[in-house]
């Protein structure tokens, strides 16, 4: 086994710093408005809103003119292919829009999930073959960060040792080519919250598949500085018996970062998980209230944790794009708050706060409305089997 290699040059180091560090500043993190297209459909079907190109454009329009205080809280938007290319109504580029706040474009560059054959239902992701052509376009077009995301499933026999080692160096391998192309690769191992298992069960698991990544992302001599991790807080599963408080969440989750992330790593930008709006900024802010050391920025990278209320109450009319835009700024600011430890559970109540968005098997769509819970801001956004 030989030894030798080389880390990107000094220039190279410096700049992938210098993005990460900007993108987990304190008290700010990322808006995730990568859905693919099947994914928007399922959140603008959720709304009664028709899946066309027109009003996928109309939304994001939405969120990218947003007044301009949401950069106080929202440093970089994760960005889907089409959107990237899109306009505002009066010709601005999404992207144009987004510098002129001070907000990093990113963009996602994973292929989506595809079976691992033999195994109980578990997935590789796909994209690696033209990764490093996409990347150099996408950094032309102004993109200075990237996400890929795996998902690894916690089930009697998953994940398997074939589905951990496949996703860590799919992952390493997405890593060491963004990094070739001068982009900040976020690295998304997502074990999934499906599932009736305890705190302690996915607290192992992440364990081990994050000690994998770490593995891996060394094996491929990839500049940890340059990098952020995306990955799930540690929660018991969806349909576990016993619920968990904010304290044992946080508690469980940093312990499993500590025990496998490098301290070079600038920072971690959750993902919500299928978490209610409420409940991703209260166990941000508990994780960030853990007394132990943490030697990284503990942030938000949220897609339906920061968008149920706005998709909600916006509802496709003209007439309520301010009304979403508000809901935007609300969330925004309530895990601003949680990744400095202080939100206070309650305190910024959104339009869809406690709705459930989980989706079963990682479909990060917006979850089926739970009726009666507009107003209240906690609902679960889970749904099944979701991909994003
Ligand atoms: P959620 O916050 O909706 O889980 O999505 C974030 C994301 O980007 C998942 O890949």
């Amino acid at each position: 086994m030989t030894t030798y290699f080389n880390y990107p040059s000094k220039e190279l180091q410096e700049e992938l710093k210098t993005i990460a560090q900007a993108i987990v500043a304190p008290g700010k993190g990322i808006l995730a408005a990568d859905e693919s297209v099947s994914t928007m459909g399922k959140r603008l079907k959720d709304i009664g809103v028709e899946n066309s190109e027109e009003n996928r454009r109309a939304y994001r329009q939405l969120l990218f003119t947003t007044d301009d205080k949401l950069s106080e809280n929202i440093s970089g938007v994760i960005l889907f292919d089409e959107t990237l290319y899109q306009k505002a109504d009066d010709g601005t580029p999404f992207v144009q829009l987004l510098k002129k706040k001070g907000i990093i474009p990113g963009i996602k560059v994973d292929k989506g999930v595809v079976p691992l054959f033999g195994s109980e239902d578990e997935s590789t992701t796909q994209g690696l073959d033209d990764l490093a052509a996409r990347c150099a376009k996408y950094k032309k077009e102004g993109c200075d960060f990237a996400k890929w995301r795996c998902v690894l499933k916690i089930g009697k026999n998953t994940p398997s040792y074939q589905s951990i080692l496949e996703n860590a160096n799919v992952l390493a391998r997405y890593a060491s080519i963004c990094q070739s192309e001068r982009i900040v690769p976020i690295v998304e191992p997502e074990v999934l919250p499906d599932g009736d298992h305890d705190l302690d069960r996915a607290q192992k698991v992440t364990e081990t598949v994050l000690a994998a990544v770490y593995k891996a992302l060394n094996d491929h001599h990839v500049y940890l500085e340059g990098t952020l991790l995306k990955p799930n807080m540690v929660t018991a599963g969806q349909s576990a018996a016993k619920k968990n408080t904010p304290e044992e969440i946080g508690l469980a989750t940093v312990q499993a970062l500590r025990r496998t992330v490098p301290a070079a790593v600038p920072g971690v930008t959750f993902l919500s998980g299928g978490q209610s709006e409420e409940e991703a900024s209260v166990n941000l802010s508990a994780i960030n209230k853990v007394p132990l050391g943490r030697p990284w920025a503990l942030t938000f990278s949220y897609g339906r944790a920061l968008q149920a209320s706005v998709l909600r109450a916006w509802g496709g009319k003209k007439e309520n794009i301010g009304a979403g835009q508000n809901e935007l700024l609300k969330r925004a600011k309530a895990n601003a708050q949680a990744c400095q430890g202080k939100y206070v559970a309650g305190s910024i109540p959104s339009y869809a706060a406690n709705a459930s968005l989980f989706i079963a098997n990682g479909e990060a769509a917006v979850g089926k409305y739970v009726p009666g819970s507009a107003g209240a801001g906690s609902g679960s956004l889970f749904i099944a089997n979701h991909a994003y």
